[in-house]
């Protein structure tokens, strides 16, 4: 275990999956199609890099939230790696809807803003005239980021998507427990609906496109669950 900034960080032994099958993917398909003519250990050093950025996204992500947190004045009890990003845990609970939102949308807000840096890096790499793999990687960055924000905008009730929604439903109806409840009803309807659509467009067209909605619906169905268990322990 190590600690940033005092926040003690635990890192699970599947968080090297992600970025190992990042680089891998990377390095034999991604950068080889979209750069070709290097040689083999220049796509696998480009490739690592992308990789280890990528992991310095997840601790920017985890970061965020911490920073934000502490701006509410509610201190991070630990961090998380593992190989779905991060999960940080606080302390205390956040006593506005405002923190609440404040706090989750800070760490898809980090993907955002180094996903577009990455776009920067990319482009301003590509018109100095480097080798064309260097600017290909910071757009994979670039990529890689915005799909983390994505990922973790989905509105799964452990997720920050659904913790923005609980905040804004808590604003509304000025409950933070039946706003909390009625996230996780949403994030197993949606889940629900995005494993339907993935399970028809499979039956529909045979193609294997809908692969990213089904997982993303059985994550949002899964998170969705380990709340409402939480919640009902109570
Ligand atoms: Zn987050």
């Amino acid at each position: 275990m190590s600690t940033i900034n005092r926040v003690p960080v635990y890192v699970h032994w599947n968080v090297l999956l992600v970025p190992t099958a990042l680089i891998v993917a990377m390095a034999v398909t991604a950068l080889p199609a979209s750069a070709p003519g290097h040689p083999t250990s220049v796509y696998w050093a480009a490739a690592m890099l992308v990789g280890v950025l990528f992991v310095v996204s997840l601790v920017a992500h985890e970061l965020a939230h911490a920073v934000a947190a502490r701006r509410q004045h509610i201190q991070a009890k630990d961090v998380t790696l593992s190989c779905f990003g991060g999960t940080i845990r606080f302390a205390t609970d956040t006593r506005t809807p405002r923190a609440e939102f404040v706090i989750s949308v800070a760490g898809p807000a980090a993907n955002v803003a180094l996903g577009l840096l990455s776009a920067v890096v990319a482009v301003v790499v590509d018109m100095v005239g480097a080798p064309n793999i260097e600017a290909v990687a910071f757009a994979w960055l670039a990529i890689v980021n915005v799909l983390l924000a994505v990922l973790n905008l989905l509105p799964g009730a452990e997720m920050d998507g659904g913790q923005m929604l609980m905040a804004l439903l808590w604003r509304v109806t000025g409950d933070r427990r039946r706003a909390a409840a009625a996230a996780v009803r949403v994030g197993r309807v949606s889940g629900a609906v995005l494993v339907l659509a993935s399970l028809t467009m499979f039956v529909a067209t045979g193609s294997y496109t809908g692969l990213w909605l089904l997982l993303s619906g059985l994550l949002i169905i899964s998170q969705s669950h380990d709340r409402h268990r939480a919640s009902a322990g109570k």
